[in-house]
C-alpha cells in the first residue's frame, strides 16, 4: 500500500518505518493515525481465520488504507483548523475505496459506498445538516465534527470531482498539494487553486456549492423525448432539492456535474445544471435514459412516469452501479413521500438470484428497514410472509454453504441473509442455525468462519432466557476479547424484550469490558429504542462512567434515533432539556427529526406497501 501511495501523492513516505499497533477493546472509532505508528482496535486489524468474514476482511483493508492515507492527507499536510477536517477524513474515506479497488477490484468497494452515500444524504437532507466546511469553536463541536458529512459527504464529493475534472488531473493537483504543504498545513481554498490550475474544467464554483452549503440537490427529469432523425433522446432537467422535512426542501442551488446516457451505451453526456431553471441535455441514442451513469454524482434523481416506466422495463441491462443508484433513489424518495412505495417495490421485483449481490444486499436493507417500521402494528405479519418469502427464496439460491471460488461478495450477502431472516423471525433459518450453534462443538466444519458470525448472531436474533444464558457462558468461557464480543453482540440482537432487558443489565456488570458496554446497549436499541432508552436515562451516571468524551455528547440521542414514535421523540426532548448541554443539541435535534420522520413514513409509505402486497399476492 505504501508504494501504491508512494505513487499516487508522488511525495514518498519519508519515515524509517510505518508500524501498525493493536490493543483490546474498542471505542467509538477504530483507529488512529498517529505519523509512523497506527493505533488500531483489535476489531480493526486482526484476522481470525476461525471467525473473520469476508466482510471483516473488506473492512480491514479499508480502514488500513484509509489510515495509511492519512500518513499524507492528515500527517504530512494538516488542516488548519477543524473547520476543514473533512480534508483529512473526506480525502482517506475517498481513498480508502479507492485503493480497495485497485487492489481487489472484484470487492466492487465503489457499490459498498453507496451505502455511505445513503447514511451522508439521511443526514443532510434534514434542516439539521450543515456545510461539509464549518466553523469549529469549541472542543465539543470538533468532537462532534467526526460524522457522516464530513466523512462520507466529503469522500462523494471528491469522488465527483475526481470524476468531473478527470484521474489524471485530479492525481496532478494532489501532487501539488502534497509539494507546497508538506509539514504545513493547509486550507480547503488551497485545494481548489491547485485543482482550478491543473483541471482543464473550472471547478471552483461546484466544489464551493457543495462544501459551503448543506442539502442534497434532486435533478428532476421532465421529459425524455426520442429525435429519430438525429439519433438523439432530448432530456429536460430541472435542478431542485431532495428534503426529509419541510425546511430542508427551501430552495437552494449548486452546480450540479449531470451525466446521462442511455442504458447499455457507452455514449455519456456531461451537463452543468445549476439554478431553478430547465435545462436541456442531449443524449446519443434512443432508448431509457439514466441519469447519473455510475453514481459518481452527489444528488439525487427524480424521474417522470414515462421515463420511469422505460428505465423499469430496461432494469437487468443496467450496470449494478446504476442499479444500485435506481433503487436507493426510488426508495429513499419514496419514504420522503416524493413517489409511492410501490415504485421502489415494482423496480425490485427485477433482481434475480444472480443480480449483482451488492445490488441484492441493497434489497436486504431495504425489507428489513420497512419491517422495522412496522414495529407493533398488526399488519406486521402479513408484511414478513412476503419478506421471508423474498429473502428465503435468495438464501436457498446463495445456499448456506460457500461454493468453492464464490466471490467475495456472496459471502457477504449469504451472512446477510442468514441475519436478516432471523431478524424476520423465519422458523426454518431460525432452526438452521441453531443446530449448527450447537453442533459446532463437535463438528466445527458447520460454522465456517464465513458464516459462524452470523449463526451466532442468528441465535442470538431468538434468543431466550436458556439461549442468553448459553452465549454469556460461551463469552465469559472465551479469553479471546473478539470471540467474547461476537458472543455479547448477538445476544443483544434478541428480539424478545425479556432477553434485551437482561443484555442491558449485564453491559452495567463488571463482568462485561467497559469499552464493550455501549456498544451492547447500541445494539440493544436497534430492536429495542424504548426499552434502550428507559434503561439508559435510568443509569444514566453507570453509563456515562463507561462512555469515552466522543460519545458522551450524542449516545443518548443515538440510542433514541431508532425510534419510529413520537413519543420517545418527547421523553428525548425531555432528558435533553434537563442533562444534554448546548453541545449535544444539534444530534438531539438530528435524532428528533430522525424519529418524527420514521413516524411520518409509517403513515405514508406502509399503506402503500400494503396496498402494493394485496395487488400482487
Ligand atoms: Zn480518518
Amino acid at each position: 500500500m505504501l508504494g501504491f501511495y508512494n505513487e499516487y501523492f508522488g511525495t514518498p513516505y519519508p519515515l524509517p518505518k510505518l508500524d501498525s499497533v493493536t490493543f483490546p477493546g474498542a471505542g467509538s472509532f477504530g483507529a488512529m493515525e498517529n505519523w509512523g505508528a497506527i493505533f488500531y482496535f483489535e476489531p480493526y486489524l486482526l484476522l481470525d481465520p476461525a471467525l473473520s468474514t469476508a466482510q471483516d476482511r473488506q473492512e480491514i483493508f479499508t480502514i488500513v488504507a484509509h489510515e495509511v492515507s492519512h500518513q499524507w492527507f492528515g500527517d504530512l499536510v494538516t488542516m488548519r483548523r477543524w473547520d476543514d477536517l473533512w480534508l483529512n477524513e473526506g480525502f482517506a474515506s475517498w481513498m480508502e475505496t479507492k485503493a480497495s479497488y485497485v487492489f481487489h477490484p472484484d470487492w466492487n468497494r465503489w457499490l459498498h459506498a453507496a451505502e455511505s452515500r445513503e447514511s451522508a444524504m439521511r443526514l443532510d437532507a434534514r434542516a439539521s445538516t450543515h456545510p461539509i466546511v464549518r466553523k469549529v469553536k469549541t472542543l465539543e463541536e470538533a468532537e462532534l465534527a467526526f460524522d457522516d458529512i464530513t466523512y462520507e459527504k466529503g469522500s462523494q464529493v471528491i469522488r465527483m470531482i475526481e470524476s468531473y475534472v478527470g484521474e489524471e488531473p485530479f492525481r496532478a493537483a494532489i501532487r501539488q498539494h502534497m509539494r507546497s504543504h508538506a509539514y504545513g498545513n493547509a486550507i480547503t481554498r488551497d485545494l481548489w487553486q491547485e485543482l482550478e490550475a491543473t483541471s482543464p474544467q473550472p471547478v471552483t464554483a461546484i466544489a464551493r456549492d457543495f462544501t459551503e452549503q448543506g442539502g442534497v440537490p434532486l435533478i428532476d427529469v421532465l421529459s425524455t423525448q426520442c429525435i429519430p432523425e438525429k439519433n438523439e433522446t432530448r432530456v429536460l432537467l430541472r435542478q431542485g432539492r431532495f428534503g426529509l422535512d419541510e425546511a430542508s426542501k427551501l430552495p437552494r442551488s449548486w452546480h450540479v456535474p449531470v451525466t446521462a446516457g442511455v442504458l447499455g451505451s457507452d455514449r455519456v453526456t456531461h451537463q452543468i445544471v445549476h439554478g431553478g431553471g430547465t435545462a436541456t441535455l442531449n443524449v446519443v441514442g434512443c432508448g431509457p435514459v439514466k441519469v447519473n451513469m455510475g453514481e459518481s454524482g452527489y444528488f439525487r434523481t427524480r424521474y417522470d412516469a414515462h421515463s420511469f416506466a422505460q428505465l423499469e422495463q430496461s432494469f437487468a441491462g443496467a450496470s449494478a452501479a446504476d442499479q444500485l443508484g435506481l433503487l436507493n433513489d426510488s426508495f429513499n424518495l419514496s419514504e420522503a413521500g416524493y413517489l409511492s412505495m410501490q415504485s421502489y417495490l415494482q423496480l425490485a421485483t427485477h433482481l434475480t438470484p444472480s443480480s449483482d449481490p451488492v445490488v441484492l444486499l441493497q434489497f436486504v436493507r431495504s425489507v428489513l428497514a420497512l419491517d422495522h417500521l412496522y414495529s407493533g402494528l398488526s399488519s406486521q405479519e402479513r408484511y414478513r410472509v412476503f419478506a421471508r418469502s423474498k429473502l428465503s427464496g435468495l438464501l436457498r439460491e446463495v445456499g448456506w454453504t460457500a461454493h468453492d471460488g464464490e466471490h467475495a461478495n456472496v459471502s457477504i450477502l449469504r451472512a446477510e441473509l442468514i441475519q436478516a431472516l432471523a431478524r424476520l423471525a423465519d422458523g426454518p433459518t431460525l432452526t438452521e442455525a441453531r443446530r449448527r450453534f450447537a453442533g459446532a462443538a463437535t463438528d466445527p466444519a458447520l460454522t465456517p468462519a464465513d458464516i459462524r458470525k452470523a449463526v451466532v448472531n442468528a441465535v442470538g436474533s431468538g434468543a431466550d432466557t436458556a439461549m442468553f444464558e448459553e452465549l454469556k457462558a460461551r463469552a465469559f468461557r472465551s479469553e479471546d476479547t473478539t470471540e467474547k464480543r461476537v458472543y455479547l453482540l448477538a445476544a443483544a440482537r434478541a428480539t424478545d424484550s425479556d432477553t434485551a432487558r437482561r443484555v442491558l443489565e449485564l453491559a452495567l456488570t463488571d463482568a462485561v469490558p467497559e469499552q464493550l458496554s455501549p456498544n451492547l446497549i447500541l445494539a440493544v436499541a436497534e430492536e429495542h429504542p424504548g426499552l434502550a432508552f428507559d434503561f439508559v436515562v435510568q443509569h444514566f451516571d453507570a453509563v456515562a462512567q463507561r462512555l469515552d468524551s466522543f460519545a458522551r455528547i450524542d449516545f443518548v440521542p443515538r440510542i433514541a434515533a431508532n425510534g419510529v414514535d413520537r413519543v420517545l421523540a418527547q421523553k428525548l426532548a425531555t432528558f435533553a432539556a434537563k442533562s444534554i448541554g448546548a453541545a449535544g443539541r444539534e444530534t438531539v435535534e438530528r435524532s428528533r427529526s430522525l424519529i418524527v420522520f420514521g413516524d411520518e413514513v409509517r403513515h405514508r409509505s406502509l399503506p402503500q406497501v400494503d396496498a402494493w402486497l394485496g395487488a400482487n399476492k
